[in-house]
Parts: structure tokens; sequence; C-alpha cells
């Protein structure tokens, strides 16, 4: 089959395999601007440097847009046994929680299976849960963090502990609702937990974390390629940029950060060949809760229904594969097969969506849009890894990955935007909901609002609490 890209597909991947330059930015992300977490410092120096980047490839006005979100900032936290043995462990607060003091039996709920809150609720009111970060076995989607958080919370729990599920990984981190003291214990401390647990058949366990929700300012980074056309619509290319506090976030997000800016560079030099304008953007506090991509759904919103395409490169220049997981578009089928023909490197694709990541709120509002990744790898992925801990550091990150996936995503970019019938379907809210229960995600997107009804009928609420209760919309 003949390319009719063949001349811009070279042009596009030579300039890839000839340059160093999304590692030299990932460099600068990581080791000048550390987590990038809102609100800190190195949250709009990153910014900053991330529109000069833009500017010197040629797009001149790219620009970072403000909006404000509920932020924290993390304080000293401290858990123990205190009977029948006294012991101490190290611990770190979960973004979003509250400060406060809780001293209470523990219970363990392994991997926190979606049917044991319910069935242990009796064991489980007033105690401080503790779960695994794993997946459940057996389990047909995936549990993330925030659900068993929600469902301990529904059961009753005063207080939470998340275990990474990985030896020698240290504590895992992410975000949950202000509502009790929560903190993460490595693998290590956990064992020794349920060890205790098992001997002694009863633990008391005090957690006392010293952390502040409070708001803060955080960014999007937006910045034009243009089209040839005068038609008004575009593409939204994108990656977050914030990692979590405790790390450099060098894998998740920064590696997808820096894979949108290389993408906007290579684009930007075959301009005069792209019909649709690609718009690409870093997107700022994904990890607390998806705050970026919400705002910009929000502020843009008439806008949306001109948006082609939306490719979200979260964490896109780690290991693996470089093809896209459609969020439910069969109808492209034979325009990602051509695709994948053209490239001639590795791009599998396939269709499914789920709602942590900064996709999301795009999904929501009817915009086709897609992740990078490998989808076959994910579907027998067994976790995060080092991610969201202290080590995902920039050591782990190699330049080949992220030219990999910078050549194979400019390229297909390159395509969405020259299509010349481009039918990708808007779906209809009725698809969009049935999509999202066919998936199994419905009673995730309902937990939120059943355990904000369920504290307000609390007596004793606190301050973040009721600031988050209060809150109108979750960004
Ligand atoms: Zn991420």
């Amino acid at each position: 089959m003949s390319n009719p890209y063949l001349d811009l597909d070279k042009k596009i991947v030579s300039e890839i395999y000839t340059s160093s330059e999304p590692m030299e930015n990932l460099k600068i992300l990581c080791d000048v601007y550390d987590s990038r977490f809102p609100g800190t410092p190195g949250d709009l120096g990153s910014v900053k440097y991330m529109v000069k980047k833009l500017k010197e490839y040629g797009i001149k006005d790219a620009y970072y847009e403000p909006f404000k979100i509920p932020g924290w900032k993390r304080g000293p936290a401290k858990v123990s046994i205190t009977s029948p043995i006294k012991h101490d462990f190290d611990c770190i607060s979960l973004p979003h929680s509250i400060a406060g003091e809780i001293e209470a039996k523990l219970v363990w709920l392994g991997e926190g299976a979606v049917d044991i809150y319910e069935k242990r609720k009796d064991e489980i009111k007033d105690s401080i849960v503790m779960v695994s970060s794993a997946n459940p076995p057996g389990a047909t989607r995936s549990l993330h963090r925030t659900e068993k958080f929600m469902r301990s919370i529904l059961a009753g729990a005063k207080g939470w502990i998340f275990m990474n599920q990985y030896p020698a990984y240290g504590p895992q981190t992410g975000g949950i609702s202000p509502i009790v003291p929560s903190i993460s214990v490595c693998y290590e401390d956990g064992m020794f937990l349920t060890r205790t647990l098992e001997r002694e058949g009863e633990v008391k366990v005090k957690i006392k974390t010293t952390d502040k929700n409070m708001d803060v300012t955080t960014y999007n980074v937006i910045g034009d390629v243009p089209g040839t056309t005068n038609s008004k619509e575009y593409l939204v290319v994108g990656s977050h940029y914030d990692g979590h506090d405790i790390s450099q976030g060098a894998v998740d997000p920064a590696s997808g950060a820096v894979t949108v800016l290389e993408i906007a560079r290579v684009l930007n030099m075959v301009k005069d060949k792209l019909k649709h304008r690609v718009r690409c953007m870093c997107f700022g506090a994904e990890e607390t809760g998806l705050y970026g991509s919400y705002a910009y759904t929000a502020m843009h919103e008439d806008d949306l229904k001109n948006i082609r395409f939306m490719l979200n490169l979260d964490a896109a220049g780690g290991a693996g594969r470089k093809g896209v997981r459609l969020h439910d578009h069969p109808e492209l089928d034979e325009f990602m097969k051509k695709t994948a023909d053209e490239l001639k490197s590795p791009f599998p694709f396939g269709h499914g969506v789920g709602p942590y990541s900064d996709h999301w709120p795009f999904y929501l509002k009817s915009v086709p849009c897609g992740s990078g990744g490998d989808i076959d790898a994910a579907r027998v992925s067994t976790g995060r890894g080092y991610g969201h801990s202290k080590y995902d550091t920039l050591d782990k990150v190699e330049l080949e990955n992220l030219q990999k996936a910078a050549a194979n995503y400019s390229r297909f970019l390159l395509r969405v935007s020259n299509a010349e019938k481009w039918i990708a379907r808007r779906k209809t809210k009725t698809e969009i909901d049935e999509f999202i229960k066919k998936q199994g995600y419905n009673e995730t997107v309902q937990l939120a609002d059943k355990v904000k009804a369920y504290v307000r009928t609390w007596g004793e609420i606190h301050p973040d609490t009721a600031d988050w209760l209060n809150r109108k919309s979750d960004w």
C-alpha cells in the first residue's frame, strides 16, 4: 500500500531521531522544577519554562492559563501501634488528607475487593482501615485507590492506611478526599502490621497527620501549531505536567509532557502541510483530581464541539509500545489500521476508557478521544510499579522511548489533522452513560455523591471536610 505521507514521515522521523530535545527538557522539568506539584514554586517555574520552549520552537503565541483549585500541603505524619505492643512506623500522608489524630482498632482488608466493605461493615465502623494498592484477584476492572477509600468511608472507617503492594518501593502516594486522617505505608511495614494483627487478634493503631488543605492557583500550558485550512476544527494533544510532591514524576507524567513539547516542535516544522490546527497542552493538577482538564473543558466549553480528536499522552514516554487506546471509536478502526501500516512501527490500538486521566473530562463532553499506550500490555498490568513513589525519577526514562513516542504520535496526529473526512462520532449523553455502565464505572461515578451525603450526616466535621462538601464542582 502506498503511503501518501512518506516524505513528511521521513522529515519528522529524521528530525526526532537526530535530537535529544525531549531528554534535555525532561532534565530541566525534573531536576530544576522537581515535582511541579500544584502551588509549589516549581509549578509556575516549569510552566514558564514550557511556554518559553514552545516559543523557541516557533509557536509564538504559546501561553499559560491560570485557574484555582483545592490545593494541599503535606505536613509530617506519624503512625504507631499503641496496643498490645508499641511500635512506630514511617509513613506519609495521602494528598488531601485532613490534619487530625485518630486511635482505633486496625481492620485489614487485603486488596479491598468491591464486596468486602459491606460484608465487614460492623468491624469497619469507627476503625482504621488498611488496604493494599494491589488489584483484587479476579476483579473484572481495575479498582482505584479512591474507590477503596470511598467504600471504606461509607462502611464507617475513621482513619485510612494505603499499603504499597511492591516491596522496596517505599510508600505509594495518591489523592483521596479530605474526610479522615489518611496515610500510606511501605509494603514491609504493612506486612508487619498484618502479621501483628494475625498474631494478636486485635491491634490498636494511632495516626497523626498535620496537612493543610487550601486553595492554590495552577496552570494549563497551551501552544497551537496552526493549520492551513480556515476551519474552526482543531485537535488537542496533551499530558499533565504535575507530579506527586514526593517524587520527580519523571515517567508519570513528565515523559508525556516532554513528548507533547516534541510533537509541537516537529509538527510546527511541517505546519505548511498540516490542515487542522493542533493544540499542544500540558495540564496542571491531574494527580490530585484531573483539575487541569476539567478547568479547560469548563473554560473552553463553547469550543469543545470543534475538537476533532483529543489524544492524552499521560506518561507516554515510559517503556513499551506506542499505540492508542481509543475511547470506544470502532468507526476509526480502518483509519487506525492504515495508520499502523504506514508508520512501519508497532502501533497497537483497541477500545476502552477509564476515568483516571485527563481524557476523561473531554470524553464526558462528547469529544472523540484516545490515550497513548499499549492496550495489550495494559490488560495484563499488575499496577503502577514505582509509579506514585519517590522512585519515579529521571534515571528511569530513556531517550529512545521519548523518541518512539514522539515519532508515532506526531505522525498519528498529522493523519488525524489531514483526514479529508473525519468520521469519529461525537457520542450522545446516553451513549456515554451506557458505555460507562458497560465498563463498570457507573458505580464509581456515583460513589462520590454517596460519600458526600453520608458524611453530611456526621455530627462533627473537620473544616477541610466542610469546605469539600460545600464546593460546587469537582474542580
Ligand atoms: Zn499521570
